[in-house]
C-alpha cells in the first residue's frame, strides 16, 4: 500500500503577469510506500520541500492530485485536513516549532495531548527509547530556549516519532546534527521502519544519510530526474 501519493503534481508560485511565476513542481507522480525509507536530494531550489509540504498535507497542488493514506486532500475543509495531518504525519522540518513555554518532556507529548489521550505502554516504552537514543534524559524538564540548536532539534525528531504516525516527513533531519549525533537519528528513522512498519520521506544533502534509505528520488528543476532503488542500504540493528 501506499501512505502518501501525488500524481501530475505541479506547484506553481507567484504570477506571470508580474515576472514572480515559479515552477517548483512540474507533472511529478510518485508514491511513498508502507515501511519504505526515502531519501530526496536534488540542488537547492529543485522543489525538494515544497514535494515535502504537499506529501505532508501542509500545502495543496496547483494542479493535479495528492492523497493521504487512501484519502484525497482535494476537498478537504481546514479541519478535516488537520485531523487527518495529525494522525498520519510526523514532521521534522527546519524550524522546530517547539512550544517556548513548555519542557521538553511536554514538548515530546504535545502529540498526545492535542488528540486527547495519553501514550498506551508500548508507545511510553518507545518514547523512553527516543528520549535515550537522543540523550535527552538530562534536558526533560528544560524549555527550549536552555538549550542548543542541535539539542532543539533532537526534540523535534522525538515529536515527531513519538506517536508512531504512518508517515515521518523529514527536511534535512541531520542538517545541523555532528556525525555522531546525525547517526543516532538514522538509526532511530530506520528502527522506526523497521519495528514499526513507518515510512520516511526525509531530504538530505549528505549522501552518507541517503545511504540508509531504501529509496533515492533525484529532483531537478521541478521533476523527478532519478527513483533509484538500493538494495542494501546501511543496516543498523
Ligand atoms: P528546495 O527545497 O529543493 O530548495 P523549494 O521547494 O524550497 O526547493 O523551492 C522550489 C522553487 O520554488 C524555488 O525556486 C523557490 O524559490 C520557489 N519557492 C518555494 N517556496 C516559495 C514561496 N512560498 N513563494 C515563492 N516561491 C517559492
Ligand atoms: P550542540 O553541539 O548540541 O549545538 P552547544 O555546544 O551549543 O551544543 O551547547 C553545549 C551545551 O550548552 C549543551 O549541553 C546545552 O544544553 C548548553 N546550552 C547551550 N545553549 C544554552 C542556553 N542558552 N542556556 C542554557 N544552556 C545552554
Amino acid at each position: 500500500g501506499l501512505v502518501a501519493r501525488v500524481q501530475n503534481l505541479t506547484k506553481t508560485y507567484g504570477r506571470a503577469n508580474d515576472g514572480t511565476r515559479v515552477d517548483a513542481l512540474r507533472e511529478v507522480t510518485i508514491g511513498v510506500r508502507r515501511g519504505e525509507f526515502t531519501a530526496v536530494m536534488g540542488p537547492s531550489g529543485s522543489g525538494k520541500s515544497t514535494l515535502m509540504h504537499i506529501l505532508a498535507g501542509l500545502d495543496s497542488p496547483t494542479s493535479g492530485q495528492a492523497w493521504l493514506g487512501d484519502t484525497a486532500i482535494e476537498g478537504l475543509d481546514d479541519t478535516a485536513l488537520t485531523v487527518l495531518r495529525r494522525r498520519r504525519v510526523g514532521f521534522v522540518f527546519q524550524a522546530f516549532n517547539l512550544v517556548p513555554t513548555l519542557d521538553v518532556k511536554q514538548n515530546i507529548l504535545l502529540p498526545f495531548d492535542l488528540d486527547n489521550r495519553k501514550p498506551t505502554a508500548s508507545e511510553t516504552f518507545w518514547i523512553d527509547t527516543l528520549v535515550d537514543t537522543l540523550g535527552l534524559q538530562d534536558r526533560l524538564r528544560h524549555r527550549p530556549h536552555q538549550l542548543s540548536g542541535g539539542q532543539q532539534q533532537r526534540v523535534a525528531i522525538a515529536r515527531a516519532l513519538a506517536t508512531r504516525p504512518d508517515l515521518i516527513v523529514a527536511d534535512e533531519p541531520t542538517g545541523n546534527l555532528d556525525s555522531r549525533t546525525g547517526r543516532d537519528v538514522l538509526t532511530l528513522l530506520t528502527a522506526a521502519v523497521a519495528r514499526y512498519g513507518q515510512s520516511i520521506a526525509m531530504v538530505t544533502h549528505d549522501p552518507i544519510a541517503a545511504s540508509f534509505a531504501d529509496r533515492v528520488l533525484f529532483l531537478a528543476d521541478g521533476r523527478i530526474v532519478g527513483d533509484i532503488p538500493q538494495s542494501s542500504p546501511e543496516q543498523i540493528s
